[in-house]
């Protein structure tokens, strides 16, 4: 697959307007240098850009943080921003103090993608701090903890919430807004809720997926909406249940981001969708290698505060030596625990509602691994 997008590497050749746009635009971030893009590149000049109708002053960002495994991402437009999704709970205050930093007052637009604890803890986070104009939420309910905390402060501040649906755009500053899932219907995995966008400025599009599976992957190619983006934010963590060869096909990315933690307990991201991303030689950008990173675009180039790197290997390798080096291979399920006590609780015991908030996390591991880890089960719903 070739990146068929416009990168012009011809620098010395670009109108000094254009370079003070630049420097407008993109502040400390320097351009990706990409040998590769250099055939695609095309002779535009910086008249015909702004007769396609770039503000030369104005660009859109997205900020894309580290909070390990979780997602996070803020978009950036002309003084508008747009939070999508918070990370899980031990980045909530990294999320908020982030976007403080970057100057936001007001969130103009979040998006909780869905409602799992690793995307919406952090949401919860920037609703009680910021002031938030307008929530997109997805049309689902759950009983999780961070769930309430989330429909309360909803509540709690009067936000308006919108439902996403597809093919609908909303503006961003100069930058377009697409929604491009759910599709609507009953989703058996919960992570088909996921609020999927595109975010287009000028000739560059971006697209988000949440923790999106193929099966609405194959919904968004059959919609017949537009999918084709220069950047894709690959679908749950770089899952093998997303990502799927046809999705890549359609959106046709010069540019993958991986949000994802270092020995991530999920083993993400998956061999199998990173040896998708090399085969189709397409570049990544991943938090647990580079940490916090910004791409920024004038609507026709795209600029990276880290270059894309093909640093392709998996979560699942170095976590099997792990697990063959670790006492017990148990099969792994969802388990709640109790920080203070020490305990262990199946979801659905009733001791769970009375653990404290800081007490209180989720894990998906094997009762063996528990065990050594120094937990022990409870006695009341015996896991
Ligand atoms: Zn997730
Ligand atoms: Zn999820």
């Amino acid at each position: 697959m070739r990146c068929k997008k416009r990168k012009k590497s011809g620098w010395q050749s670009v109108h000094t307007a254009f370079w003070l746009a630049f420097l407008l635009c993109v502040g400390t971030l320097w351009p990706g240098a990409f040998a590769e893009a250099a055939s695609d590149v095309q002779e535009t000049t910086w008249q015909e850009e702004a007769a396609q109708g770039v503000e030369k002053d104005s660009c859109l960002k997205m900020h894309i943080l580290d909070v390990g495994q979780g997602l996070s991402l803020l978009f950036e437009s002309d003084g508008r921003y747009l939070l999508y999704d918070g990370g899980d709970r031990d980045y909530s205050s990294k999320v908020v103090s982030y976007l403080k930093e970057q100057g936001v007052r007001t969130l103009d637009m979040v998006v909780a993608s869905h409602y799992d604890a690793d995307h919406l803890n952090g949401v919860v986070g920037a609703l009680n701090v910021f002031e938030v104009q307008q929530v997109m939420a997805p049309d689902y309910e759950t009983d999780t903890r961070v769930y309430q905390s989330f429909v309360n402060i909803l509540q709690e501040k009067e936000i308006p919430v919108t439902r996403p649906t597809v093919g609908e755009t909303y503006a961003l500053g100069s930058a377009a807004v697409t929604v491009l899932s759910p599709a609507g219907g009953d989703y058996a995995d919960v992570n088909d809720y996921s609020v999927s966008l595109r975010i287009t400025y000028g000739d560059i599009s971006i697209l988000v997926t949440g923790d999106a599976t193929t099966l609405a992957e194959e919904e968004m190619i059959s919609s017949g909406e537009n999918l084709d983006s220069d950047i894709l934010v690959a679908g749950h963590h770089g899952s093998e249940s997303s990502s799927s060869e046809a999705f890549l096909q359609s959106v046709s990315p010069c540019v993958a981001v991986i949000s994802c933690a270092a020995n991530s307990r999920y083993h993400h991201p998956s061999r199998a969708v990173m040896e998708r991303l090399k085969e189709a030689g397409i570049p990544v950008l991943r938090t647990d290698r580079q940490g916090d990173m910004v791409v920024s675009t004038d609507g026709a180039q795209i600029f990276y505060s880290t270059d894309p790197c093909t640093d392709y290997s998996d979560g699942e390798s170095g976590a099997q030596q792990g697990e063959a080096a670790a006492e017990g291979g148990g099969e792994k399920r969802t388990y709640v625990l109790n920080l203070n006590s020490e305990k262990f609780h199946d979801p659905s015991c009733s001791s769970v509602a009375k653990i404290a908030e800081h007490n209180y996390e989720e894990i998906y591991e094997s009762r063996e691994a528990l065990i050594a880890m120094g937990y022990s089960p409870c006695g009341n719903c015996r896991p």
